[in-house]
């Protein structure tokens, strides 16, 4: 190692710049902070964007599914099959509606949701489907949709992804739920929306995030049970603005995820570290985080630890849900039942990558990666 320290490649960087805090003093200025006319804005580009014809902005992700299982009608005692490879919300926004989260294993070369596991976990009690587009790789979608349940898409990590028929993620008329923390291909900071193809829906959706008000209601008549779940002008400022820069950011994350491929091929083969699957039969992925997984034999949380010994930052990503104390406990969930997801999950490293990423950064976490592998 060099005896100047290096700086450290950060996980994940936004991308933020003279628009944001235009649009942002401008709401401010304007004295609409919530409710005003900006999310409705922000609503419009998103869609405009994704090629749905609505969308509702709501508080975080999370909150989108939430509303969106609601809306598909999920309710106590239902089984709603989704992937035990994802980010904790998506099983939990199943288990707030005291719904039961039924999982099924994944496919080991795309990490979603198999299919074929899927058909097999149906019963006469699932009243939905909720796959996850996991590293922003599309679900298979089309083969889903053929069982006839209501689906609700976790497209929180999927981002300008497009399905092998057509259209792109969020587009097909299902609840697609995205989300806009900081490290998103979007981000206002916290935020999220739901993209749908019918309006009676989003009128649903739009009020339940609203605490149950209609929108020809006066503030304290409710007709429904509803929440907090509302985005702030502030925050729509924000969205608006990286709207108009997302499809070179979206340009910029596939340039990087084509260095890191040219750079860590030599090692994958001499290795066997797997690197994200290419696109395939014509699904094409939205890049959002660059995962790989270390061959069978290394520890993988020894190669984290070597890997900022070297000024790389990197997370084990993602961890098996169904392995989490909560849903062992709720639901009796345990070692073996999902092969595939636990294999992969015990081997996945998230690496630095984002949009401003720089080619010798790249090159940097490959060298660290390689000497990492070396040594454990
Ligand atoms: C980011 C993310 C969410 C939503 O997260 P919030 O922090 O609530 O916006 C949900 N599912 C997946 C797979 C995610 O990556």
């Amino acid at each position: 190692m060099s005896e100047v320290p290096l700086e450290e490649v950060p996980l994940a960087q936004p991308v933020l710049g003279r628009e944001e805090e235009e649009l942002v003093l401008e709401v401010l200025r304007s004295g609409y902070l919530s409710l005003g006319p900006t999310g409705p804005r922000f609503e419009r580009d998103f869609a405009a964007f994704v090629g749905a014809p609505h969308a509702s902005a709501v508080s975080s992700g999370t909150a989108g599914l939430h509303l969106a299982i609601r809306a598909a009608g999920v309710s106590e005692g239902d089984e709603v099959i989704t992937s035990p490879f994802s980010f904790v919300a998506s099983a939990n926004v199943i288990a707030y509606e005291r719904a039961i989260p039924v999982f099924a294993d994944i496919d080991p070369v795309t990490l979603n949701v198999d299919p074929a596991a899927v058909a097999a976990a149906i019963t006469e009690r699932t009243s939905a489907l909720l796959p996850v587009h996991i590293f922003g790789y599309p679900a298979d979608l089309p083969t889903l949709e053929g069982h006839g349940l209501p689906i609700v898409e976790d497209a929180c990590e999927a981002l300008g992804a497009r399905h092998r028929d057509g259209p792109s993620v969020g587009a097909r008329g299902h609840a697609a739920v995205f989300g806009f923390y900081a490290n998103k291909q979007l981000t206002t900071g916290e935020g999220g929306m739901i993209t749908l193809g019918d309006p009676a829906a989003k009128q649903r959706i739009d009020s339940e995030r609203n605490q149950g008000r209609a929108p020809d209601m006066g503030w304290l008549d409710h007709d429904r049970l509803g929440f907090n779940y509302r985005l702030t002008d502030l925050q729509s400022a924000i969205g608006i603005a990286q709207v108009g820069r997302l499809a070179g950011m979206l340009a910029d994350r596939a340039t990087v995820a084509g260095w890191y491929r040219e750079a860590l091929a030599p090692l994958a083969a001499q290795t066997g570290l797997q690197l994200p699957c290419e696109d395939r039969d014509g699904d094409e992925r939205g890049w959002f985080v660059f995962v790989v997984q270390v061959p069978p034999g290394h520890d993988r949380d020894t190669v984290i630890r070597a890997l900022r010994a070297r000024g790389v930052q990197s997370k084990p990503y993602l961890p098996a849900i169904h392995l989490m104390s909560f849903y062992r406990e709720t639901y009796g969930t345990r070692e073996g039942m999902f092969p595939v997801c636990e294999d992969v999950a015990s081997r996945s490293i998230a690496l630095p990558f984002f949009p401003a990423m720089r080619q010798h950064q790249v090159e940097r976490v490959q060298s660290a990666l390689a000497e990492a592998l070396g040594e454990t």
